[in-house]
């Protein structure tokens, strides 16, 4: 026989941004799937009309597309047409299958119409809390034939929701999860479940079922959260006779103060992130290490790498916490080792929003780029460093007004003009002899030597390494710039 191929898909529900949870259990299926030479599949569960926009959707898409996983099957990245052969993709496109199934329970007796309305299950709840009892619903109309609901439908105010019957007699699941090992579910911990809303519009719980199988997955791959789930999803795979995917549920993400990483700990989604001036093979990286190792303890480790690399056994069922400090160190690292004409390209976007003017000799980009990216953790850092190499007339700032009523400014700035004036290029070895040249010729020490050059450099008494700066500064410009001082 010949082994099946491997399917696993990423499920987001678009109700907001991606999440780096979201992102990574989306990482981990891409990272499955091309392990095993199988097929990465997007889907996109929009049945909860309220919460979802296609906005939403959009921008999730073009989260995923930012890191680079790219998916085989599912909307088109631009178009959203449909790319696969098990489509539609999108559930909000796949009523009328989901009513079909729901039909096939309704007739095995595994379903039945309830006509419960809304206070009448909040008083079972009520009641089942003063008795402490799980607050399961208890249906009166869990036996009816669907002959007879239809019949009563006719006359009934409350439109009705379709439930799962759940079986009476108390059975043992047994989960073989991926990551967790057996997990074991007694039947009575879930009542009778909805299955099709009143707006029929199907629960997430059936259409998850109902699409895994139709789309043939073989793994699924999903936040522990979703562990109770399981069962409800387990119970109509049986009834519906369908093969149950292998699944392993993924460990949750905590903040430092091992809380759920929320809003509350500052950047939780992929976009925010990328708006910081991250990576996305940095972001690709460490969340790959939140919940899963690398077989060869790698820290920094490529796309290509994690490829190769990832594999069930090693992820991690303890949660992981999302240590933005090690993600920064990650980015300096995967930055850093960027090709000059790379790293020149990523940071376009960064300078342009800055309004930001950078020659576009590729000679000077590349010096300046190796002089600056030791300073450069992310890619709006660069924002601060390049700034005042921006082509733009030059301004000698307020806040230097005192440093240049020093006494001993004027005789600091004009030595520094004679001194430059003398040379063709400025090495950082250059403008340190000139600084010690000044200090000794001038008889200053200090803030008195410092702040004077810094004003005469980028107009600013504080701020930028100037002897950053200096090296990738055109002679002519630092005259023009200190002569402005003196006006
Ligand atoms: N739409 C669900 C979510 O976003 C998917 C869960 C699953 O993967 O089954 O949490």
């Amino acid at each position: 026989m010949s082994e099946q191929q491997v399917r696993v898909r990423f499920a987001p529900s678009p109700t907001g941004y991606l999440h780096v949870g979201g992102a990574r259990t989306a990482l981990y299926c891409y990272l499955y799937a091309k392990r095993h030479g199988g097929k990465f599949i997007l889907r996109i569960e929009d049945t909860d009309l309220e919460r979802s926009t296609e906005e939403a959707m959009r921008m999730q898409i073009q989260d995923l597309n930012w890191l680079g996983l790219h998916w085989d099957e599912g909307p088109h990245p631009e178009t959203l047409k449909d790319m696969g052969d098990y489509g539609p993709y999108r559930q909000s496109q796949r009523k009328e299958i989901y009513q079909k199934y729901a039909d096939q329970l309704l007739e095995q007796g595994d379903a039945y119409y309830c006509f419960l309305s809304d206070e009448e299950i909040e008083a079972q709840r009520e009641q089942a809390k003063k008795e402490k009892r799980p607050p399961q619903v208890k249906s009166p109309y869990r036996d009816w034939t669907v002959e007879k609901a239809l019949e009563f439908k006719k006359t009934c105010p409350t439109p009705p929701v379709i439930r799962f019957k759940v079986k009476d007699e108390k059975t043992d699941y047994v989960l073989q999860d991926l990551v967790r090992g057996d997990v074991t579910f007694p039947s009575d911990m879930v009542g009778d479940f909805v299955v099709i809303r009143s707006n029929g519009m199907p629960v997430y719980n059936f259409c998850c079922v109902v699409d895994d199988a139709l789309m043939k997955m073989t793994h699924v791959f999903r936040g522990e959260d979703h562990l109770s789930n399981t069962l409800r999803q387990i119970m109509v795979y049986d009834a519906l006779n369908f093969e149950k995917p292998k699944f392993g549920h993924l460990s949750m993400i905590l903040g430092e103060d091992r809380q759920k990483l929320s809003k509350r700990h500052g950047a939780t989604s992929v976009n925010d992130f990328n708006e910081k001036g991250f990576l996305p093979e940095a972001m690709n990286n460490f969340l790959a290490l939140l919940g899963w190792s690398s077989p060869k303890a790698q820290e920094i480790i490529t796309m290509d790498e994690l490829c190769e690399q990832f594999h069930h056994d090693r992820l991690n069922p303890a949660s992981a916490v999302f240590d933005e400090k090690k993600l920064t160190w990650v980015n300096a690292t995967h930055l850093r080792q960027l090709p000059h004409a790379e790293l020149w390209n990523r940071l376009q976007p960064f300078f342009a929003k800055a309004g930001i003017n950078l020659s576009d000799d590729p000679a000077w980009q590349n010096k300046a780029l190796e002089t600056m990216k030791t300073s450069m953790e992310t890619l709006t850092d660069a924002i601060e460093l390049f700034k005042p190499l921006s082509n733009e007339p030059f301004k000698v700032s307020d806040k230097a007004a005192e440093v240049l009523s020093w006494e001993t400014t004027s005789a600091v700035i004009n030595k520094w003009i004679e001194l430059v004036s003398a040379k063709n290029e400025l090495s950082a070895d250059d403008f340190q002899e000139i600084l010690a040249q000044i200090k000794t010729e001038c008889a200053v020490k200090g803030k008195q030597l410092f702040m004077p050059i810094r004003v005469a450099i980028i107009g600013e008494p504080q701020g930028a390494e100037v002897k950053l700066l200096v090296p990738l500064m055109a002679k002519q410009e630092l005259i023009d710039r200190a002569n402005q001082c003196l006006n």
